[in-house]
């Protein structure tokens, strides 16, 4: 059996947690291991100021709040992504307007922000889909031209770079996951970089509640109590515990999962050679951190089938985003601006394969045979060529 995803453990991880049990000095948030994942994701990825929180979820909760989000405003974004990067804005009143993604990277299309904004509109949330920057550069200019918020939900894109930059340090705020299917967790857990120095008093209010108690401990008001709104943001020593455990060795657990995607991507190039499937594409000036490897199958039945015929092989592949305007939720709170070329049709053809920390060649090859067999057994035909438009 080859599960889609295995939790990363690579070793320290049950040293600081038994450190901290036998301490027994503080379980609660913003103790040592708090503070030595921030100062060491703020000196790895260059963040001016880093929180560690729950979850990316409530990371990007802040960032709404933080960027002062009102009811009728609108956020620009993909409609391929998680449906916490709508939600968390949503909370708020905003009007989330989807535009399409790229073929190639599957990332917000930068060509297609422009004709969405409107007087209306607020803030823009590119989402580094696999670990795959967006193009930022072009992103940030529009920004500053419209004088709007760049969030970058960059739960998937943590030591991933564009340009030589850290995914989420190049937006006003940036997002990370440390949920156990990203590449460095903690069962659930994230942080809110801040990259803009404007928003870094009022995000450690926000997320102790509304107070001003990290203030108060560090001895700048001789009293704390409720100055704005919030809520409890701040992940408990334990999980902190464990998430140094695996920033301290985020190298060994990047380099590994490299090999892994280098490898399938390798033993997958004939597959892809006779047209049968696409690979995915990362562009020059991207850093990826292979968070995720997938192909591109010819369509939704073919892809139904070979999720089935893997899963009897015992191999957990998996599709992944159904776009959110057309989700229950999405009726309600979004529009789709523009046409819905790409999205839909892509997010159909895509397949997960199983990635993680640890993953063997041997166990690649397994899944790499049993695509094969399911192409060649099936004598299912060649796809027709997609042209991608390669716009870097
Ligand atoms: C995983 C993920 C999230 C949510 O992360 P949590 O830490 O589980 O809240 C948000 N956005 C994207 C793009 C994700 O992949």
């Amino acid at each position: 059996m080859i599960p889609f995803n295995i939790p990363a453990v690579v070793g320290k991880e049950a040293y600081y947690l038994n450190e901290l049990i036998n301490d027994r000095v503080k379980f609660s948030g913003d103790g040592i291991f708090t503070q030595k994942c921030s100062a060491l994701i703020e000196s790895l990825y260059g963040a001016k100021k880093v929180l560690l929180t729950t979850s990316c979820t409530h990371a990007l909760e802040m960032a709404a709040i933080l960027i002062d989000i009102q009811p009728g405003d609108e956020v620009i974004m993909p409609s391929y992504t998680f449906v916490s990067t709508a939600n968390a804005f949503v909370l708020r009143g905003a009007k989330i307007i989807f535009v399409d993604i790229r073929p190639d990277t599957m990332n917000i299309d930068e060509m297609k922000i422009e004709e969405a904004i409107t007087t209306r509109t607020k803030a823009i949330v590119p989402v580094h889909y696999a670990g795959v920057s967006c193009e930022m550069d072009i992103i940030m200019q529009i920004a500053n031209k419209y004088n709007l918020m760049v969030v970058e939900d960059a739960a998937q894109g943590v030591n991933s770079y564009y340009k030589g930059k850290a995914l989420g340090t190049i937006g006003h705020l940036g997002c990370y996951s440390f949920h156990e299917t990203k590449n460095y967790n903690c069962g659930e857990g994230g942080a809110l970089l801040i990259n803009d120095e404007r928003f870094i008093e009022r995000a450690e209010i926000i997320r102790e509640k509304g107070t001003n108690r990290s203030k108060f401990f560090r001895g700048q008001v001789d009293k704390y109590g409720w100055v704005d709104i919030g809520s409890s943001y701040l992940p408990s020593e334990l999980n902190a515990a464990y998430l140094y455990g695996q920033l301290e060795n985020a190298e060994l657990i990047n380099q590994n999962r490299l090999s892994s995607w280098q490898y399938y991507y390798e033993k997958l190039q004939a597959l892809a050679d006779e047209g049968y499937i696409n690979l995915p594409v990362v562009p020059e000036i991207c850093r990826h951190n292979a968070h995720m490897f997938y192909i591109k199958v010819r369509d939704l039945v073919e892809r139904t089938e070979l999720i089935e015929y893997l899963k009897i092989m015992e191999i957990g592949a998996v599709f992944h985003y159904i776009p959110l305007h057309s989700s229950i939720a999405g009726q309600n709170y979004s529009v789709f601006h523009g046409e819905d070329i790409v999205t839909t049709q892509e997010s159909d053809v895509l397949l997960r394969l199983p990635m993680y920390y640890n993953l063997t060649k041997s166990d690649i090859m397994v899944v790499v045979d049993a695509i094969k067999s399911f192409y060649k057994n099936e004598n299912r035909g060649v796809h027709i060529e997609r042209n991608y438009i390669s716009g870097w």
